[in-house]
């Protein structure tokens, strides 16, 4: 199969590439590499820089190359930012989705895999999340994807686009190999924080908030290891491929863990110390997100095999200690 995947010199983006030449896919790559990076597009893959929004552009690739299905997973995706640029968001996530769509429905593709969020829940009313659960997003980053999956659905109504909406919980590990890793600017996720510590590129971790309704006060979230993830994907372009019917699927490992849970997991496989210190709430945090992914499981047939936050941090860890600095950075950027 020849898939086009945006976003792919991204974080998750880029192990999505490389499980498809893994199993032996040809990938088309755009990117705007705003966040991405020109190190983590995989050599095997046909690399095209430039903006989704641009729809000449866009319209060029469909064009020239030959296209059996896209991934979707160019984004702006930090939930502060949203909140402050909510414009920027709209921009890049929604229109964005919709310069796609009309090029999609132009040259007659009719698969489409897309990266979605848990932000689009909103507040839980009860832990684990199934895709029953009413979507009430709490911030304007949850919002631009529950719209962008609100496209999706007027628009396979309309022109027989068929997709499938993963909604992510917390995505964290990288590629067992090391070789494509988590590398953001500013870097606001846990995992990476906590490892940035133990190389001592930080002095200390904060700790948003110890004054939560949980067993040990902070914050509960599941988090769920890349690869696995990413298998998912595959498993719904095939889905699709074989006429299954589009629908919403979350991704998570359905096993929730504390700040302080990961603090004390990272401290154990690094051998570091990791000072800790207690800050005040993040704005926006709900307390527990843990999801059920049984629909996954049943409908796709996902089988995660990395379900550990030890193997998460294991390959977390093998990563920053390989790359402390992570990708080359681009001039600019
Ligand atoms: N967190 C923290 N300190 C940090 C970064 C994150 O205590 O420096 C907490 C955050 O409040 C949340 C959890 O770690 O409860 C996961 O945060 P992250 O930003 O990785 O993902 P999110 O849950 O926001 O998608």
């Amino acid at each position: 199969m020849s898939v086009l995947v945006l976003g792919g010199a991204g974080y998750i983006g880029s192990h999505a590439v490389y499980q498809l030449i893994d199993q032996g896919d040809s990938v088309i790559i755009v990117d705007n590499l705003e966040t991405g990076h020109r190190e983590a597009v995989h050599p095997e893959a046909l690399f095209y820089e430039g903006d989704m929004r641009d729809i000449n552009f866009l319209r060029s690739i469909f064009e020239k190359e030959s296209i059996d299905a896209v991934i979707h997973f160019a984004a702006n995706s930090l939930v502060g930012e949203s909140m402050e640029n909510p414009l920027k968001y709209f921009d890049n996530n929604v229109y964005g989705t919709q310069v796609l769509l009309k090029v999609m429905v132009e040259h007659d593709v009719k698969i489409i895999v897309f990266s979605s969020t848990a932000a689009t829940y909103g507040e839980p009313k009860a832990v684990p999340i199934t895709e029953t659960v009413p979507t009430n997003p709490t911030n304007a980053y949850g919002e631009t994807k529950l719209t962008m999956e609100k496209l999706m659905k007027w628009t396979e109504l309309a022109h027989g686009i068929k997709y499938v909406s993963l909604r992510y919980f917390n995505v964290a590990g990288a590629r067992e190999t090391a070789e494509i890793g988590e590398d953001h600017h500013p870097e606001t996720h846990l995992i990476p924080i906590i490892l940035q510590t133990a190389l001592k590129q930080r002095s200390h971790i904060t700790i948003f908030g110890e004054d939560y309704d949980t067993p040990d006060g902070t914050c509960i979230r599941d988090y769920i290891h890349v690869e696995d993830l990413i298998n998912a994907h595959l498993l719904a372009l095939n889905y699709l491929k074989d006429g299954g019917n589009s629908d919403v699927f979350n991704l998570g490992s359905s096993q929730g863990f504390s700040v302080k849970e990961m603090i004390g997991t990272a401290r154990a496989i690094t051998g570091k110390d990791i000072p800790a210190e207690i800050g005040p709430r993040r704005a926006g945090d709900p307390s527990i997100l843990i999801a059920s992914s049984e629909k996954a499981k049943q409908v796709l047939g996902w089988k995660p095999t990395r379900t550990s936050i030890t193997k998460i941090m294991e390959d977390a860890w093998k990563w920053h200690s390989a790359r402390p600095e992570g990708y080359k950075k681009e001039v600019g950027k």
